[in-house]
């Protein structure tokens, strides 16, 4: 042991000691030198590497503070040129006492790679063994790769000298300079906070170009290269759209100089909103054939980061009590953006995206969009779900119906223009808006984002009523479409209301099928009368507004899930509207709720086969109907191929002989297919036969879910030893496996495992931590073992203390989605 390492385990900065940091310190300049080739270290090529931060700050002299530092060994730390004891770090911080009222703190490190995605994440790519490494410092990982005061309100300037590999390109929050030979400097003078300070370095394949003056860069690792060239112009096109867009809504230009984004592997979310190099999950750089639907997920995401280099980047939240604003404000304005300014209107993926939100808002688990106070750094992580997205992004949009476009714009002008480079809170919005014009929206405010829960708006005699729900009751006004349908399911009559407190009775004069919130305007849940149920199921295919169905398929699942509509009538309406759906990310979310959830843990065993076979036939129409070559076509392919029961057909397919012409096997549908094959099979030898043709990151994640799948007692205890042992394995094929691991029709060969996970997932986190820790809880959870006695024995871990808070949170949502679906069996059978 060496007195230099610590023992101690870090500890979650508490609000209460952020804004005692604040109120003493001010920092004025961080610098990093990080040398990244191991050459100063010694023995440990490529698990270590060595970190130097200076920090010049000024304090309130004679006064006491600490910064953070989760280095694997401190090597040296100074203030003001005094040599500080190695006792002075423990819990992830260095005491510093004595403070002057200008100082400068040095500390340097020896810090691990990190394989989980946070820190300085390093992966090795099997495709040509070449080594990748790229930061995420959110939301409290940057001491994991220089030591610094961290918390979102102490923002610096920041220049990095980093020593690399001679052939390797360096990136990082400000433009990149080579000063040597494999030597860089990276200098950012707007202030940055510490959560998006990164850093992206490798021997990376880029592209780049110039636009309005700033300049983009693309970088992914070179085994994508190709598939970048062919992606550029899309995303090229995109990342302009959205900047021109900005430009003109929020009055300031982009801030931070040149703007990258670097597609990096491993990725845990979809992006992060680095300051001028976004980092990027990698998969969206496409090796396969992508939809146009799937183009548009891409591009609201482009636009969502985007949106935060002015909210969040530009004005950053004081506290972490406000990040929902973050991801709800960016959320909003990426649909937006998308929508008028580039050829992906994205207002249908929206309506489907928040049936996460709503599935959050009605768990257990639910909680107010704004105002839970986030005690500590970690507490504001467990908060960050459907809720902060999809509910937050719903309700701004109800906001601006209420404000008017004119006052919600100019509030967010003066917001920018009045915070910007530091930080505000949600009441500095408020604020805002109200000098722009609003009126009363503390009370709004409350209602709608500091009250859990959202109300029903429900369909009873002609007359549409909110009900607010008893534990979490809120005055909310509804401004919303009702429409009547005809006989056919064309819309017979339309009428814009303010639903509140007493039922409206527009439209109870004629017959016909009346829906609530026909243009998907509101937050709310959308209940129809049981009799009602079969009519939409004989109408749907002629409903011609799209957002009418979209409608009708949200209130369709939420039932389902409430256990008030039989699994079969719900999937005798998704049959039947298929084949008329004209919108692909609708299409596809339907067909495959109808897959996971209505032939999963919401079909009773002896039914399941016929139900998959009745989906199965619907995807082989949608697939025979749609044009050679069209994304209808891929997209029922893609459906076909996991509902299919009989394996000369998958062999037919992956043998090219019948496979339809228009559809080309490429490495995802190959994929596919074998993974399908195998399971079906138990031929295990496939997947490694596709392993030996497809080297790639991509294809270990696909090989893992299926060797996960394989029916066989060998493959499932490997796998398990995957998923609750610690191993080298990245965080990616950990998901994988956990994906894999249950499987419908396996309910004799998993029943000893889904005892197993109640026993043994509380042990995981003594060796995976914080996003990898919960995600794979989540992803594992035995939810088709549904019965009352695994509901049992669910509840009974819970109950228990001692579960680390990711796993509680993976634990709660998991029961919850397995309590809904024994309560639907109880009723249905
Ligand atoms: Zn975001």
């Amino acid at each position: 042991m060496r007195a230099d390492t610590s023992e101690t385990d870090p500890v979650s900065l508490l609000r209460s000691e952020a804004e005692q940091r604040a109120s003493m310190i001010t920092v004025t300049s961080m610098r990093v030198d990080l040398d990244l080739t191991s050459a100063t270290l010694e023995g440990a090529a490529g698990e270590l590497f060595a970190s130097t931060t200076t920090i010049d700050f000024r304090a309130t002299p004679g006064g006491r503070t600490f910064l953070d530092f989760k280095g694997r060994r401190l090597i040296s730390a100074t203030l003001n040129g005094t040599a500080l004891p190695a006792e002075s770090w423990r819990n992830g911080r260095i005491e510093l006492t004595g403070l002057a009222e200008a100082n400068t703190v040095v500390v340097s490190g020896e810090m691990a790679y990190s394989s989980d995605g946070e820190g300085l994440h390093r992966h090795v790519d099997p495709a040509d063994g070449h080594t990748y490494l790229y930061a995420m410092s959110f939301l409290d990982a940057a001491p994991r790769w220089f030591a610094c005061f961290d918390q979102p309100d102490l923002k610096s300037p920041y220049a990095f000298e980093v020593t690399a590999p001679e052939e390797w390109t360096v990136i990082g929050n400000g433009p990149a300079e080579k000063v040597g030979p494999g030597r860089w400097r990276i200098v950012q003078e707007r202030p940055l906070s510490t959560y998006f300070v990164t850093l992206v370095a490798g021997p990376y394949a880029s592209v780049r170009h110039r636009h309005d003056g700033i300049e983009l860069g693309f970088h992914v690792r070179a085994s994508l290269g190709e598939q970048l060239q062919a992606e550029a112009k899309d995303l090229i096109e995109v990342t302009s759209q959205a900047f021109d867009y900005y430009h003109r809504t929020f009055g300031v230009r982009y801030p931070f100089g040149e703007y990258h984004q670097a597609f990096v592997p491993d990725f845990n979310a979809g992006a992060m909103e680095n300051p001028g190099c976004i980092t990027i999950r990698d998969q969206l750089i496409y090796r396969s054939r992508a939809t146009t639907a799937q183009r548009a997920g891409r591009a609201g995401l482009i636009a969502h980061e985007m949106a935060h280099q002015w909210f969040g980047d530009l004005v950053t939240m004081t506290w972490w009590d406000d990040l929902w604003l973050n991801e709800s404000f960016a959320e909003y304005v990426a649909h937006r953006c998308c929508t008028d300014a580039t050829r992906y209107p994205l207002w249908m993926e929206f309506g489907i995206r928040k049936d996460w939100g709503r599935i959050a808002d009605q768990a257990p688990s639910t909680h107010p969009v704004a105002g839970n106070g986030s005690a500590d750094a970690q507490a504001a992580l467990q908060d960050f779900d459907g809720i902060s997205y999809a509910k937050g992004a719903a309700v701004l949009r109800q906001l601006v119906a209420y404000l008017g476009d004119d006052v919600f714009l100019g509030g967010l002008k003066d917001y920018f223009a009045r915070h910007a480079y530091g930080n505000a809170e949600f009441a500095d919005l408020i604020a805002a808006w109200t000098r722009a014009g609003a009126v009363d929206l503390d009370r709004w405010a409350a209602n709608w984002l500091r009250t859990s829960g959202l109300d029903t708006l429900a369909v009873a005699d002609g007359a549409v009523r909110r009900i607010a729900p008893a534990d979490h009751p809120a005055d909310r006004t509804h401004a919303i479409e009702v429409a009547r349908l005809d006989e056919g399911g064309a819309v017979a009559e339309r009428t814009r209301i303010q639903l509140a407190g007493t039922p409206h009775p527009a439209l109870s004069r004629s017959k016909g099928l009346i829906v609530p919130d026909a243009a998907d305007e509101t937050w709310a849940k959308i209940a129809f009368d049981g009799g009602d149920w079969p009519r939409l199921t004989a109408v749907i295919g002629g409903i011609t507004d799209p957002a009418i169905r979209l409608v009708v398929f949200n209130a369709a699942r939420d039932a389902v899930r409430d256990a008030a509509l039989d699994p079969a009538e719900a999937l005798r309406l998704i049959l039947a509207a298929l084949p008329a759906e004209t919108e692909d990310v609708v299409w596809e979310a339907m067909a495959r709720f109808a897959r996971t959830e209505l032939t999963g843990p919401y079909c009773p065993p002896a039914e399941r086969a016929a139900r998959q076979a009745e989906l199965h036939r619907v995807t082989l129409a949608a697939m025979a109907a749609a044009a050679a070559g069209s994304d209808r076509q891929l997209l029922a392919f893609r459906a076909a191929i996991p509902t299919a029961a009989d394996p000369e057909l998958l062999r037919g397919w992956l043998g090219g002989e019948t496979l339809p012409a228009g559809l080309e096997l490429d490495q995802d549908l190959s994929w596919g297919l074998v993974s399908r094959l195998s399971e079906l099979t138990g031929d295990a030898g496939l997947i490694e036969e596709r392993l030996a043709a497809d080297r790639s990151a991509l294809a270990e994640q696909h090989a893992a879910r299926a060797r996960a799948a394989l029916p066989t007692a060998e493959a499932k205890a490997a796998a398990w030893e995957l998923l609750l042992r610690p191993s080298t394995g990245s965080a990616y094929q950990v998901y994988a496996t956990a994906e894999g691991f249950f499987r419908p029709d396996q309910d004799e060969l998993a029943a000893d495992y889904v005892r197993r996970y109640f026993d043994e997932i509380g042990a995981t986190a003594g060796f995976r931590t914080g996003w990898a820790l919960g995600r794979t809880a989540e992803l594992a959870y035995p939810y088709l073992a549904v019965s009352e006695e695994i509901l049992a024995l669910a509840e009974q871990t819970l109950a228990g203390d001692g579960l680390a808070d990711p796993l509680r949170r993976a634990l709660i949502d998991g029961t919850d989605r397995l309590r809904r679906a024994v309560a639907a069996r109880r009723r249905f059978g």
